[in-house]
């Protein structure tokens, strides 16, 4: 898990996406700032309807489709990833390989701290003539709270 962001930290995150935008040509707007820093302050797994209701409490009058293009910009730029374990999309502030485990009940997906040894597999999907972008490992399950009956 992350240590919680510290305004220093918070600062150099959005230096660093000022620099990428730039660097692409493509404009530095309060969206794009507001959305990055979301994503680094909830600090974990989010969909783009949460990411949206979470900004237009900042910026009113945001789109859904303007979320989604801002987190696949974010995604191109290696400031967030994008999940897909079944279920929505979901982007993901650590951009590592990392792998996820998800309750096949009530959809919660959280990280798994272990060792993810992705380098082979992506070779190998090179070698088949892929370009190889991101590789996933997911455990699916059934929750604590879902084993327990709880509502999740
Ligand atoms: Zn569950
Ligand atoms: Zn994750």
């Amino acid at each position: 898990m992350f240590e919680h962001p510290t305004p220093e930290a918070a600062q150099a995150a959005e230096d660093r996406l000022v620099v990428a935008l730039r660097e692409r040509g493509q404009r530095v707007t309060s969206q794009r700032l507001i959305i990055h820093r979301l994503l680094r302050e909830l600090d974990r797994h989010v969909t783009a309807e949460e990411v949206l209701r979470r900004a237009s409490e900042q910026l009113p009058g945001m789109s859904l489709p303007t979320v989604y293009a801002t987190l696949d910009l974010l995604t191109e730029l290696g400031e967030a990833r994008r999940v897909s374990v079944g279920g929505p999309v979901l982007y993901d502030p650590r951009t590592e390989d990392h792998a996820h485990v998800r309750c096949r009940t009530c959809g919660r997906v959280e990280d798994l701290a272990i060792p993810m040894h992705s380098a082979p597999a992506l070779r190998a999907a090179r070698a088949a003539g892929f370009e190889a972008g991101t590789a996933e490992l997911v455990v699916e399950g059934r929750c604590a709270a879902c084993s327990a009956g709880a509502d999740a």
